[in-house]
């Protein structure tokens, strides 16, 4: 069965997570079908956790074409799959679901998300050292976007120290990349911080409402180093401006959303993504909440 409106058939794709209500995933997607004229439609459900399994049964039972996987449950979502597919595959960690004739298959486009939006870095990036803030599902997805840009050893610093060394250890065993995990409240994070050339924020930290927050403060920040904020609400974080104040070179996370999104938009529709359309919605729609 497929999904119907009245102006015809139109393909669901949706969003799964929870909270998703400040999510601007809908208004790039639909921004995108609209260009194309293709006739999708995307729309975000607020998903409890005991429902998951239940709303993605739905969903391939309502004839969608497809869904990402947002917070908290873009590790949980990989046990409902049928296959996981190149990068979710090595990192256990799926942000995209396309859903074929009989099967579900998970990909992780966040991985290329933050390769094109680091892309134009690689040179400061291959055979240097990085430094993640956080171990979540983001940090394993910069990880390995990081390890294919030729990042030498990364530093994974978290809140919860065990997580962060799990994560090391996860991703010595699967991508052989020098990595080491540490907890977030250690005096050596200046020191660390300063010997790495790339710096990338995993958490949520800077994220609105709470803006003026960071967890690196100009002095810990490398001049000439590449920084990118995974947080793209408000597109500059103050750890950007503060990275701005250091020296460095600042990479908004809504760079990594619109490329995220794009390859999601790809793997649903196998059209080339209108990547300027979907910049420009994500940059007025983020301004919206800000
Ligand atoms: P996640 O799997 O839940 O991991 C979050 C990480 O942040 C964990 O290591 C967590 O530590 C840490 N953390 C949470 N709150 C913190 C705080 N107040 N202080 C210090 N550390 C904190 O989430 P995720 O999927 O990796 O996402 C992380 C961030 O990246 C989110 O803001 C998300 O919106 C953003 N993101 C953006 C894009 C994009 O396209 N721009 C894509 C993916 C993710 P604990 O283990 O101690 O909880």
């Amino acid at each position: 069965m497929s999904a119907q409106t009245r102006s015809g058939n139109k393909r669901l794709v949706g969003l799964i997570g929870q909270p998703v209500k400040h999510s601007i995933s809908p208004a790039i997607h639909n921004a995108a079908f609209n260009h194309m004229n293709v006739d999708y439609f995307y729309i975000a459900f607020d998903v409890k956790e005991k429902e998951l399994g239940h709303a993605i049964r739905g969903l391939k039972a309502l004839g969608a074409a497809g869904f990402n996987v947002t917070i908290p449950y873009k590790q949980r979502v990989v046990r409902f799959l049928d296959k996981l597919a190149d990068d979710a595959k090595i990192i256990k960690t799926v942000n995209t679901v396309v859903i074929e004739k009989d099967r579900m298959v998970g990909y992780n486009t966040d991985v290329s998300g933050v390769m094109n939006a680091l892309m134009p870095y690689k040179d400061a990036i291959s055979g240097h050292e990085a430094l993640i803030l956080g171990a979540g599902g983001g940090a394993s997805a910069a990880a390995l976007a990081l390890a294919r840009l030729g990042c030498n050893r990364i530093t994974f610093v978290s809140r919860t120290p065990s997580r962060a060394r799990r994560l090391a250890n996860f991703l010595k065993r699967r991508i052989k990349i020098s990595a080491k995990g540490m907890g977030l409240s250690i005096n050596e994070l200046p020191a660390i911080a300063k010997a790495c050339s790339v710096i990338i924020n995993a958490t949520p930290v800077g994220m609105w409402p709470n803006i003026e927050h960071s967890l690196l403060r100009k002095e810990q920040i490398p001049s000439g180093s590449i920084v990118m904020d995974m947080v793209y609400n408000p597109p500059e974080t103050m750890l950007l401006k503060e990275a701005k104040l250091a020296g460095a070179t600042c990479v908004s996370g809504l760079d990594m959303l619109v490329f995220q999104a794009a390859e999601s938009f790809k793997l649903w529709t196998s059209l080339e993504p209108p990547i300027e359309v979907m910049k420009s919605v994500a940059i007025k729609t983020t301004g919206r909440f800000v």
